[in-house]
């Protein structure tokens, strides 16, 4: 391709919104521009790196037999009312009429689609495991779109569906994927960082995102620094740094020589912090107790502490065990903090957040501040693990400006639930080695999921097992975002002259730059241009009638791999020369104009094997 037929509008100047390297190199570079917020065009230059990611997504996974189909963007609403997603997916899911008044979606992401398709045609337990995947558009009005494609609203995702008889042929594709994903990453030249991630409400039960380290990430990673645990801190377990006694039992026995609870006059004191001055003691003893309102609860409340009030024994009438709202107190020890995605995932709900004052006040009848776990009859409570350690603690005594001490587990309450539902911060224990625990922060940019039967058995899938016994397949999901991933490419690797194109997914191999394109040296260009597209490789001429320096700046900024440099002096040689340079490298070297073609395809090859492997 030469350079003057091409369009690549680079810039000097970066546009005011673009904070992140990679969104300002996509702009600057000529990549990329913007039709609205969130929206973004790729020209040329970009989407031909775009599509090599596209291709080493679709490569790995026809490598693991999963099989590629394209279902329509635009999907019929009665699949999303069927699943449920209609109305719990909240102002994310952009809903559309057509002239029929029918309801409409644009895919978000296609489980609905995918199993609709898969209900009609599945039979037997004979046609599977089956996996499928589409490599398609993908839309989501978010809050806050930004850093350019890293989040989009429009944006392209791989997403692949699997079916199965039963939890080992899932687990089987589910290790397979996570196989698959470790491979595409290393072929785009990124370093990732597996995690465990949370399955919670999604009812599934194994889960992992694929992260990039971020400054900018969304998601707080964390890491042990002795044994390679990796968790998102949604899912993170620390090794506890008190005994939990084994049975409520043995807390009684504990609770022994803890002399009897009293009330104490604790004037005009709230929070911990002033309670510690107050009482000359550490947050470590006091028990926090937090009211927390939960959206979409699938527990069964009905015998639940507390359910006689209204808005917890309502179940909706479709769907018997889940509950619009629901209300919980949730007792932690109080150097700690509620995780509450991890409460989310033992509540089963797809929603927790603190209750609004108000709620507070009606459900424990007492103010703000003061609520306790001693005496709470309106609300079932849960209790992270670390309060079944304490047999000697300061509560909230649910009346205004009264505290309780000498509070012991077991003793003077038990909870509805004992569950893990801690925030693991930096400088805790590992759970598996004992090492200490630090965080980065981290873009996700693939997730795979066991989703079990949510879908398959909301929206109707069955198939004949062997004995003629009609069964539900269990599923799992699995996506990569391929934009993300292509401006994480850029995040790892640029230089302060522009992008660093790892040879896998640069818009071309080679640039070949004449000092001046005319005469002899046009001619050795042109040739050179055709021989290594003969050897295979992708080459753009720098034509243009422009100024060397402005060629090599364009040149470093969209980051092709190697540069080739002809001028007249090189080429009058006995033995006729070319200088090539590598992008990462600062030197450049001399080769014969005859062996360069050869050269620079075994050298492309090269890199492109040693990312493969
Ligand atoms: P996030 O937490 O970043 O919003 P998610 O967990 O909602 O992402 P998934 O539903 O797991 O995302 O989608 C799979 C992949 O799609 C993500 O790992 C990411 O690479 C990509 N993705 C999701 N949302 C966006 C977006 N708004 N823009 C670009 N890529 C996205
Ligand atoms: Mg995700």
């Amino acid at each position: 391709m030469n350079y003057s037929c091409s369009f690549i509008p680079t810039l000097r100047e970066v546009p005011a919104d673009a904070v992140i390297i990679s969104h300002r190199l996509m702009f600057r570079a000529g990549m990329l521009r913007k039709l609205a917020n969130g929206l973004f065009t790729y020209l040329p230059q970009g989407l031909r790196s775009f599509r090599k990611v596209e291709q080493i997504v679709r490569e790995e996974m026809d490598a693991i037999g999963a099989l590629e189909i394209k279902p329509t963007v635009i999907v019929p609403g009665e699949l999303w009312k069927e699943s449920g997603r209609w109305d719990s997916m909240g102002e994310s899911l952009l809903r559309l009429k057509n002239r029929l008044n029918n309801d409409f979606v644009v895919t978000p992401t296609a489980e609905e689609a995918f199993t609709a398709i898969v209900r009609d045609e599945l039979s037997s337990y004979r046609q599977l495991p089956l996996t499928l995947y589409q490599i398609n558009t993908k839309f989501r009005d978010e809050v806050r779109p930004r850093y350019g494609v890293m989040r989009g609203r429009e944006f392209v995702m791989k997403d692949a569906y699997s079916y199965h008889t039963d939890e080992k042929s899932l687990d089987d594709v589910y290790q397979a994927m996570g196989r698959a994903y470790r491979k595409i990453f290393k072929r785009c030249g990124l370093s990732v960082i597996p995690v465990k991630a949370d399955s919670g409400a999604m009812g599934g039960s194994g889960s992992e995102e694929f992260m990039v380290e971020s400054e900018i990430g969304d998601n707080t990673l964390i890491l042990c620094k002795d044994c390679g645990y990796a968790a998102n801190v949604e899912k993170a377990a620390c090794k506890n740094d008190y005994t939990m006694p084994s049975s409520v039992e043995d807390a009684k026995k504990t609770a022994a020589v803890t002399p009897p609870f009293e009330k104490i006059d604790t004037p005009n004191v709230k929070t911990i912090n002033e309670l510690c001055v107050f009482l000359k003691t550490e947050p470590k003893s006091f028990i926090k107790t937090l009211i927390y309102r939960a959206v979409n609860v699938e527990l069964d409340l009905s015998c639940a502490p507390g359910c006689s009030l209204l808005e917890q024994s309502k179940p909706l009438t479709d769907a018997p065990s889940v509950y619009p709202q629901a209300f919980f107190a949730v007792a932690i020890r109080g150097d700690l903090d509620v995780n509450e995605v991890k409460l989310a995932s033992v509540l089963k709900a797809s929603e927790v957040g603190l209750a609004a004052d108000a709620d507070v006040v009606r459900l424990t009848g007492a103010p703000v501040g003061f609520a306790g776990p001693v005496g709470l009859s309106g609300l079932p409570l849960i209790a992270d693990f670390s309060v079944t350690a304490m047999s000697d603690a300061v509560t909230g005594a649910l009346e205004k400006d009264l505290h309780c001490k000498h509070i012991a587990y077991g003793r003077d309450f038990e909870p509805w639930m004992v569950e893990d539902v801690r925030t693991v911060k930096t400088g805790d224990r590992c759970s598996t080695c004992g090492g200490e625990l630090y965080i980065k922060m981290g873009n996700e940019l693939g997730h795979i999921f066991k989703l079990g039967t949510k879908y398959t058995r909301s929206m109707n899938v069955s198939y004949l097992d062997e004995n003629g016994k009609s069964r539900i397949p269990v599923m799992g999901c699995y996506g990569i975002g391929i934009d993300r991933t292509l401006a994480s490419v850029i995040e790892e690797h640029h230089d302060d002259a522009g992008i660093i194109w790892p040879a896998s997914v640069a818009p071309y191999h080679v640039i070949i730059v004449p000092i001046k394109y005319e005469g002899e040296v046009k001619l050795k260009a042109d040739r050179l241009a055709a021989e290594l597209t003969d050897a295979g490789l992708e080459v753009l001429l720098d034509d243009r009638n422009e100024r060397p320096g402005v060629k090599f700046n364009d040149a470093d900024l969209t980051g092709i791999p190697w540069r080739v440099v002809m001028g007249e002096k090189g080429l009058s040689q006995p033995i006729p020369q070319i200088e090539i340079k590598h992008r990462r490298e600062k030197g450049n070297s001399m080769i014969n104009l005859d062996k360069a073609a050869a050269e620079l395809a075994q050298k492309i090859r090269e890199e492109i094997n040693q990312l493969n492997n």
